[in-house]
């Protein structure tokens, strides 16, 4: 027999097959060595009470042979000689899978990325990170897999379209990601092996006669009676097509100039912005996990009796993940919350041209650095800008300015890297301090490669996101004791936690309302935040795209 069975362990049994067994075996009455297998179908860690649990649904099989766990299959079509051609504009999660999509169907699809391979890209991350010098085509954000390669790879989404969700995790696998992803609460892949990964796609899609070129910026988009006809690369080429997807991501601030000049209609959009904080992960797994859990970060934790306390050890060595967390607090009636937390994880210099500084975070898959990092960001609207800032122009303008935000965002960015001094250090200030509003005297060591330098944040980020965050820190403090620390130091700045602007869209056509086979798509666009859901977004406009092919056809 085979049946779905919840299960709660610890984690020294979680780890051990044949104690989970014998647990499925008790739960069901079964003699021990009656099951022959099974397959986790979900597992959370609940840390919450004294003794950690891990949460466990299996599906097991009883008094009959294991079978493997079966994953979903893709078929992916020959397309080169395809009638149907879609350019997609940008190499991130959005443009991939809406390949992949299309070429499940026949569609040939056309990538144009104006940044490079992986390989090439990460030779420009180092330069970035060790001599402060920014590639503007090829850095954190642009290039082969956009902002998502060099990423902690947190697969988890707001959306709870459970079935589109596990489409995107099953070709994630079918890429290379292990299978874990698709019962984790919390997957992630890492930095590590998410380049293999985008690079198994790219293979894909050009095996099947797809293409996929490097280095072709899209600098004009070529427009007759409602239609894009072509788009125009910087190196001089013309690529026309039946549909054009644009999945430039939140940081190509060059598109959103260029459909405002062109007079394609886009929106300001609100946004959050704020800071990267970093903790010894010590003491975010302490805090977490207890106080003897701080063998943590990949590493095996101390031996101890089975079922003690929380912070009493385990009863074998075993590796719990680098502790998370996930906060947020209503202040000065705006909300302040965390952001892309990367435990055990690493900062890194995310602006995508000279003279601006923006932070965000990755991690290993093993999430084994010694330090944890999150964006601690502030919601920001358009009526913040328009009243809480001295810009000198009237705020009507403002308000009609589809670029208000992105100009807002640009400004808070370039402040920030003149007051690091430049070559990407930035400015940074120990925790306590930002609140109490004393510069530090010492900042301590921190993941940041380019390098901090002490100031007042107060004197560099606008006032109502110094403020919401010098509170918000306190209040985090009080949900989670020990948090509010000296030892934490607070990196300026997270800026693109999203888009600034948004491209509308028809709801049912999901095209431009100006132009008919256009399709502005993922992040950038303003209809998603973070891997899955853009990959999710990239998939929903290709299979509009097929939809109209079939009907034509
Ligand atoms: C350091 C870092 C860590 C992150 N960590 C996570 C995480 O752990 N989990 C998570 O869910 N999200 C994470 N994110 C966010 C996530 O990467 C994005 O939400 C996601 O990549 C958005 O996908 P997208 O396809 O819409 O756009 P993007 O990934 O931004 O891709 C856009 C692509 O378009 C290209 N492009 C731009 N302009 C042009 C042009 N004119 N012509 C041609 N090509 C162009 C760019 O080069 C880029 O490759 C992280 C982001 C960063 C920067």
């Amino acid at each position: 027999m085979q049946q779905k069975i919840s299960l709660k362990l610890l984690p020294s049994e979680a780890v051990d097959e044949s104690a989970v067994k014998r647990l499925i075996a008790n739960n069901t009455g079964k003699k021990p060595g009656s099951v022959s297998g099974y397959h986790i179908l979900k597992q959370s860690i609940d840390a919450r009470a004294k003794t950690i649990w891990v949460n466990l649904t299996v599906h097991a099989f009883i008094e009959e042979p294991f079978l493997q766990r079966e994953t979903q299959t893709f078929n992916f079509k020959e397309v080169s000689k395809a009638e149907k051609k879609v350019v997609i504009i940008g190499a991130g999660p959005a443009g991939l899978f809406a390949a992949l999509h299309l070429l499940e169907q026949g569609i040939k699809p056309i990538i144009l990325e104006r940044g490079k391979d992986v390989r090439s890209r990460r030779r420009d991350l180092a330069i970035l990170n060790k001599e402060g010098i920014i590639n503007a085509e090829s850095n954190y954000c642009f290039g082969e897999g956009g902002a998502g390669t060099y990423s902690d790879g947190k697969l988890y989404t707001r959306s709870n379209k459970r079935g589109d969700i596990d489409r995107i995790l099953n070709l994630f696998v079918r890429f290379g990601a292990e299978d874990s992803i698709l019962y984790q609460s919390h997957p992630h892949i890492g930095t590590n092996k998410l380049p293999q990964i985008i690079t198994a796609m790219r293979q894909q899609i050009t095996d099947c006669g797809g293409e996929f070129l490097f280095e072709k910026k899209v600098v004009d988009f070529i427009v007759d009676t409602g239609k894009i006809t072509s788009v125009k690369t910087a190196d001089g080429h013309t690529f026309d097509a039946d549909a054009f997807i644009l999945a430039t991501g939140h940081s190509a601030r060059d598109i959103f100039e260029l459909l405002n000049q062109k007079q394609i209609l886009i929106e300001a959009k609100g946004f959050a912005l704020g800071v990267r904080i970093e903790h010894p992960q010590q003491l975010i797994d302490s805090i977490q996990y207890g106080p003897h859990s701080t063998g943590s970060c990949g590493q095996t934790l101390p031996t101890g009796q089975a079922g003690t306390p929380k912070g009493g050890g385990f009863e074998r060595p075993y590796e719990l993940p680098a502790a998370s967390y996930s906060l947020v607090k209503q202040v000065n009636e705006r909300g302040v919350f965390s952001f892309c937390m990367c435990p055990g994880g690493i900062i890194a210099p995310a602006a995508t041209a000279a003279g601006e500084l923006v932070v965000n975070g990755w991690s290993p898959s093993k999430r084994n650095n010694p330090y944890a990092n999150s964006g601690m960001v502030v919601q920001v609207e358009l009526e913040d800008v328009i009243q809480k800032l001295p810009t000198g122009q009237a705020g009507s303008k403002i308000k009609n300015d589809p670029l208000a935000m992105m100009h807002f965002q640009q400004m808070v960015e370039q402040n920030c890297f003149n007051a690091g001094g430049g070559k990407f250090v930035a400015p940074a200030q120990r925790m306590a301090d930002f609140s109490k509003g004393i510069t530090s005297s010492s900042l301590p060591a921190c993941s940041y490669q380019p390098g901090l330098y002490s100031v007042h944040l107060k004197e560099v980020l606008p006032g109502f996101i110094y403020q919401a965050l010098a509170k918000g820190f306190i209040e985090f403090g009080k949900k989670m004791p020990g948090y509010f620390t000296n030892d934490a130091v607070v990196v300026a700045t997270e800026s693109r936690t999203s888009s600034p602007v948004r491209i509308p869209r028809n709801y049912d056509t999901l095209t431009h309302p100006q132009l008919n086979n256009f399709y502005p798509c993922g992040e950038g666009a303003g209809y998603a935040g973070g891997i899955v859901s853009a990959a999710m977004d990239g998939e929903r406009v290709a299979g509009r795209i097929i939809q109209i092919s079939n009907q034509g056809a």
